[in-house]
């Protein structure tokens, strides 16, 4: 049997027990667990005016609209724009509009998670003012999140959260990795009304668990504030008790995989690679492609052929 064939049939076969299914909101808004779908992570764009980065995000938006079996969806996982931390009023607004003019081109829906480059103003060396209507996550709410920075869905059986991992640092001169009280109040409300065995996948920019920094500078190395969640394990202490089995995470422009009991955290590289000035490291320019069936999902990462000019 071809495979279009199986998946045609299995997504027939789902929506048969789609039918016959009630009871708690495992399912909420679409099919039970047993269907097939796939998704796709874009992290790490990076999308300046004058880079090459907007041909090499068409190129990837190419790569996605155009695979087999097509996406029902897409996430992204941050830092989408260049730089809007230190970027004054009208370079941020260039920046989101010709990131908003790339990414309509999916032919799908989009949900976007924030990262800390989309983060208008918040470097003193930008000149906003604190008191800018659009400050902060606000030009990211308004234009990207449906007015959060952060939230949830749910799409055939398994239910997506998507993190704001950034709090401002203590000195309020720029950000550090960490997932808010009140975000975390709202996690538990989130959760509650949740069948415990309803599949989970979190998005973060900043990785709650990553072992980059160990693979490049030694066992003994920790992280900087900046660069992972420094309250993870109260974000993963909520989970206890529910079905959380995988967290997309981005921000290190890298590859990685790690497993912790049932959890698997997948770091899926960059669009942009390094910046759009070639791979990071061993890391392509890609995206990760993430295959759903019933409650077990498979990976891969895709590099789409971008390629820096020699
Ligand atoms: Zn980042």
């Amino acid at each position: 049997m071809k495979r279009k064939d199986f998946l045609r049939l299995s997504l027939l076969g789902g929506l048969g027990s789609a039918l016959a299914a009630g009871g708690p909101r495992a399912a909420a808004g679409s099919g039970p667990a047993g269907n097939s779908f796939r998704f796709v992570h874009l992290t790490d764009i990076h999308l300046y005016a004058e880079s090459r980065g907007m041909e090499g995000l068409l190129k990837a938006v190419g790569a996605v609209n155009s695979l087999d079996p097509v996406p029902d969806f897409v996430i992204t996982g941050g830092d989408l724009v260049g730089d809007a931390l230190a970027a004054g009023y009208e370079d941020a607004v260039k920046q989101f509009d010709l990131y908003q003019s790339c990414i309509s081109r999916l032919g799908m829906p989009v949900y976007h998670t924030i990262g800390n480059h989309d983060i208008f103003g918040w470097y003193p060396w930008s000149g906003v003012s604190p008191d800018h209507p659009e400050f902060g996550k606000q030009m990211f709410r308004k234009r990207l999140g449906g007015g959060r920075s952060w939230r949830s869905f749910d799409h055939k059986g398994w239910h997506f959260i998507l993190f704001d991992s950034m709090e401002p640092d203590e000195w309020k001169t720029g950000y550090c990795g960490r997932v808010s009280r009140e975000q975390l109040v709202w996690l538990k409300q989130d959760l509650d009304s949740l069948d415990k065995t309803t599949p989970i996948a979190a998005v973060t920019h900043i990785p709650f668990v990553s072992g980059i920094e160990q693979f490049r500078s030694g066992g003994d190395a920790a992280w900087s504030e900046g660069g992972a969640v420094m309250n993870s394990d109260e974000v993963l202490r909520v989970f206890q008790g529910y079905n959380l089995k995988l967290v997309l995470q981005g921000h290190i422009h890298r590859e990685e995989e790690l497993r912790v009991e049932k959890i698997r955290f997948i770091m899926s590289g960059a669009v942009s690679g390094a910046w759009w000035r070639g791979p990071n490291v061993n890391t392509q320019e890609g995206f990760g492609v993430v295959d759903v069936s019933g409650d077990n999902f498979s990976f891969s990462y895709l590099d789409y052929g971008w390629e820096t000019e020699k």
